[in-house]
């Protein structure tokens, strides 16, 4: 993340928050200023991408962050302030992001190919995809996310983790250049969120894509991103971001890496910087 102000690389920033407040409910008495003049800007990195990891108390505008990138209907648009992407003003959601969320989202009536493909019919033209072609790919994401053998069946015969793989999947097949997932993998028992975490990396690291993860596991916010953020309380702000001390864990396994007495070390820091910003005891 740079601050404006900062020096600039010639590419426009990827995401682009410029003095960004979003007061829900505004001039009613249920007035909420869930986010309050918040600033980033994430630099394009043609390559290799970046993960940015997003911790917070509850309730602080993490999704509010994530819902606003995307131009989600009950978020859009700011109260105050601009929300960029590749120096172009959100309007709307687009096929250039896409969004993973906590809760299964697949269609329940679709076989998993037939939930992969719904993207890709719905943009057949702008793809210039014939339905073959589509049916091809999608089996290929089927393979990818490990789910050879499930093609046919429906989201309700299938674990949890594998409604996940679906949800991947069907974003990622539409190779959206910013992924954004609101607590992927929360809902998950904690072997199945480790393999999550290792498909992701794995996945994540071909697509070369900008990610935004939301998560409430300091230790997998660390284990994923290049940067942390630590956001304040409500009404939030970007309080902290930690990069230099995150470690490089590309292509690493996640129990590995959990036992390693710097990766411990940096979730201990990290942790005692999100207290401080909940608790109001830092000058940040
Ligand atoms: P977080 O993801 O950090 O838990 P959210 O971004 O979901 O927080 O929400 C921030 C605050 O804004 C919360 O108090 C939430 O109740 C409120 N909020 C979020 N979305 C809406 C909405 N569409 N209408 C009214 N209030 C909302």
């Amino acid at each position: 993340m740079t601050v404006p102000g900062a020096v600039q690389t010639s590419m426009p920033p990827v995401v682009e928050f410029r003095g960004v407040t979003k007061t829900f409910n505004a001039g009613t008495p249920k007035a909420f200023t869930a986010l309050d003049d918040v600033s980033f800007a994430v630099e394009d990195k043609p390559g290799c991408g970046e993960f940015i990891a997003i911790v917070g108390p509850s309730g602080c505008g993490k999704s509010t962050i994530l819902n606003l990138i995307q131009g989600f209907d009950d978020v859009y648009p700011p109260t105050a302030g601009e929300v960029r992407v590749r120096d172009r003003r959100v309007v709307g959601p687009g096929r250039d992001r896409g969004m993973i969320f906590q809760k299964y989202s697949s269609f329940p009536h679709r076989t998993v190919l037939e939930n992969i493909t719904f993207g890709l019919e719905l943009n057949q033209g702008e793809l210039d995809l014939s339905r073959p072609a589509a049916r091809e790919l999608a089996r290929e994401w089927v393979s990818r996310v490990g789910l050879d053998g499930h093609g046919e069946k429906y989201p309700h015969q299938l674990s949890g983790g594998q409604q996940q793989r679906v949800a991947i999947a069907r974003t990622l097949v539409l190779k959206p250049e910013i992924i954004l997932m609101d607590e992927p993998f929360s809902a998950l028992d904690e072997p199945t969120r480790y393999e999550m975490q290792r498909l992701i990396m794995e996945l994540w690291n071909e697509q070369e894509t900008t990610v935004f993860i939301v998560t409430h596991s300091i230790a997998e916010a660390v284990f994923l991103g290049d940067e942390v953020w630590v956001m304040t309380p409500a009404p939030g702000r970007v309080g902290r971001v930690f990069r230099d001390r995150v470690p490089r864990t590309r292509g690493l396994d996640p129990i590995d890496v959990h036992q390693d007495a710097n990766f411990k070390e940096v979730v201990t820091e990290i942790g005692e910087a999100f207290r401080e910003l909940e608790t109001g005891d830092s000058g940040a």
